[in-house]
């Protein structure tokens, strides 16, 4: 692989902010795929599949003999967060932000794409740009493409910037990464009455009321504990706004939380188990959202990447406990793919992902695509053909 200059590391950071201005939302990424779709046609891709999964994009750089394939996968969503601040290159779209760094990640791949104008010895690099991460849709269905039996992998790679830690700095850890998570919407319905005959009614409100309590009350343990969950209630709505009506309907979010995918069996059956309990006599539908499987990375994969960060002179942190945000990437690895999530500090003071005035640091990109270069040198040889 061929090192970055600093006209491609500038041409890098352009293509970053111009992906900032136009962030797609989750699932709806057509422009940027094909945007991307483009760019890899440019720098020299053997092989792209388009449209993976809803907007996923592929593509495949082949070395000289055969060999193991290592994916290296990054995100193209945004959010649908308003973005504040003044920055030049700001979303020009009302209410959606790449306030997760996607773009930032998506720039990284790019960086690789360069670099492998000098293919490795053998195997294959497929890099993948990912739809829908945010809702933790996208990973699962590119793995159920019809086409994924021509990309799947033996290795797979990811990072996400991590705000808070010194920029720059590689977070490993072997085993649970990031956290399993899931949306549980519990949707009450009983029956109206008058306001001065709430007995001819059946409200949820007292049902909601005990249930505001029991349900965080299921989360317990830190996130050093493996038995650790954590149970957040994110909404609550009962009936409309008036003063004639006992409600009929009420509606609680919760977001459930875990370090392995058991625990999170047993916490869905326990919040399960309190709205049965608490129900009374009113009709209870309840429905899962952005389900996340944990990330549970593999201690071979993590060695490489190790090695590749040392042999960059890179600062690596060895991670005391995993992340409690989830991410998808997780799928790879449940498919069968040695797979390694890595967290990269994106700055101590950078603004939290998620916040309106976050930016991906620009300075992480020539970082990234360096130790993404180092790992697909460790396994697919360093001598280009
Ligand atoms: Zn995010
Ligand atoms: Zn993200």
């Amino acid at each position: 692989m061929m090192a970055l200059s600093p006209s491609d590391i500038a041409r890098l950071t352009d293509l970053r902010r111009d992906l900032h201005r136009r962030p797609e939302l989750s699932g709806q990424e057509r422009e940027t795929a094909a945007r991307i779709a483009a760019e890899l046609g440019v720098l020299g891709a053997d092989r792209i599949w388009r449209d993976l999964g809803g907007h996923g994009v592929a593509a495949e750089f082949r070395g000289a003999q055969d060999g193991p394939t290592v994916l290296l996968r990054c995100e193209l969503d945004g959010l649908p967060i308003h973005e504040i601040g003044s920055l030049p290159y700001r979303s020009e779209r009302d209410g959606r932000g790449h306030l997760c760094g996607h773009d930032g990640h998506m720039a990284s791949m790019l960086g690789v794409a360069m670099a492998l104008s000098a293919r490795p010895a053998r195997g294959r690099v497929i890099l993948l740009f990912q739809p829908a991460e945010e809702t933790g849709a996208g990973a699962q269905a590119v793995i159920d493409d019809p086409r994924w039996p021509e990309i799947r992998p033996d290795y797979a790679f990811a990072y996400h910037n991590v705000p808070g830690r010194p920029l720059g700095e590689i977070g490993l850890r072997a085993g649970p990464g990031n956290c399993a998570s899931r949306g549980m919407q519990i949707l009450l319905t009983g029956k109206s009455s008058h306001a001065a005959a709430p007995e001819d009614g059946l409200s949820p409100g007292p049902a909601m009321a005990q249930l505001m309590a029991a349900l965080p009350a299921l989360g317990q343990g830190t996130i050093a504990d493996p038995d650790f969950a954590l149970s957040t209630l994110t909404h609550a709505k009962l009936g409309e706004p008036s003063f004639g009506i006992a409600p009929a309907e009420g509606e609680l979010r919760v977001t459930l939380r875990s370090m392995t995918n058991d625990r999170m069996t047993a916490l869905m059956e326990a919040a399960l188990h309190q709205v049965e309990t608490h129900a009374g006599g009113l009709r209870v539908d309840v429905a899962w959202h952005d389900v996340f499987r944990a990330v549970v990375n593999d201690t071979a994969a993590t060695d490489i990447a190790r090695r590749a960060a040392r042999q960059l002179g890179q600062s690596c942190r060895e991670m005391p406990v995993p992340m409690r945000w989830s991410e998808d990437f997780g799928r790879f690895g449940d498919d069968g793919a040695k797979a390694a999530l890595l967290y990269v500090g994106a700055g101590r003071d950078h603004p939290q992902l998620h916040n309106p005035d976050y930016d991906f640091p620009d300075a992480l990109l020539p970082v990234v695509t360096d130790l993404f270069c180092g790992i697909v040198a460790d396994i697919l040889g360093r001598d280009p053909v």
